[in-house]
């Protein structure tokens, strides 16, 4: 999530026809671009910085009140939906999905900020459900010639109607990138900070060498799925469970 934050503003910003940064020259005075930024997690948090460090002016939103402090630390400005201010706060400090009205709110402020912005990056995920829809194909009809929306969200349906996962499509002069495997493309460090992740959680569940499986630990039972021949995991009992 890291890399792919990082990486989608370089990608983004090289597709663009205009600086990221505010320059005062003598031939003129550029603006600086505007990135609007929908999910501030592990991969939403990175693009800001990243978009930050380049220059541009970052705008972002998300349904956890909590990382509003997190994303003005970064220099962003968060853009808030008046709601009952928990209701987009799920378990294990992810996002659930919120109701109705909040929906309609957060579009219609989404719909007023995305005319104005030449870059998007979406990164909005709830465990164990599609990706929730944020931006409709009217939306995208709003924004500049030459903007560029990079859909992180697209191996779980996408955050926009457009989005076709691992396809670039251009609609309406936008380019809608739906690349998927965007830590792929960084396989170095992307490998070497997943190695060093399984490494530890492997360490973290073994006592002298041996396999110790403490199902009241949050870290071992949360990331099981079968034990002792049964389905542990709620999402995938559910889903096995639909699918008979
Ligand atoms: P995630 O990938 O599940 O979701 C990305 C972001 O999308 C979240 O911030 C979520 O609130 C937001 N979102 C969901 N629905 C939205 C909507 N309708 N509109 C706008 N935003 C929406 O989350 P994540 O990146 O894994 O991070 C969630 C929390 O978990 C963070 O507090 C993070 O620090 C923590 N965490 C995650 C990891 C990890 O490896 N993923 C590791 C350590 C800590």
């Amino acid at each position: 999530a890291n890399i792919a934050g990082y990486k989608s503003v370089l990608m983004a910003a090289t597709r663009l026809g205009i600086y990221m940064p505010l320059l005062m020259t003598a031939a003129g005075t550029i603006r600086p671009a505007k990135v609007l930024i929908l999910g501030a997690g592990v991969a939403g948090l990175q693009a800001i910085a990243t978009a930050k460090r380049l220059g541009s002016q970052v705008e972002v939103f998300d349904v956890r009140p909590i990382v509003k402090e997190q994303v003005e630390s970064l220099g962003a400005k968060f853009i808030e939906v008046e709601s009952d201010s928990n209701e987009g706060v799920g378990e294990g400090g992810y996002a659930k999905e919120t109701s109705d009205d909040y929906k309609q709110k957060q579009q219609n402020l989404i719909h007023e900020c995305i005319s104005k912005s030449n870059i998007v990056i979406t990164t909005a995920l709830i465990p164990g459900r599609p990706a929730p829809l944020l931006i409709l194909k009217s939306m995208v009809e709003s924004m500049k010639p030459g903007s560029v929306i990079m859909d992180l969200a697209a191996e779980n349906g996408g955050n926009c109607e457009l989005t076709k996962k691992d396809e670039i499509i251009i609609y309406n002069q936008v380019t809608i990138d739906g690349t998927s495997n965007i830590p792929g493309t960084m396989p170095v460090h992307a490998s070497e900070l997943y190695g060093k992740n399984i490494s530890a959680f492997l360490t973290y569940m073994s006592k002298n060498g041996k396999l110790e499986l403490d199902l009241s630990d949050e870290i071992i039972s949360g990331a099981m799925f079968t034990h002792e021949g049964k389905i542990t995991d709620q999402q995938t009992k559910l889903a096995i469970e639909e699918l008979n």
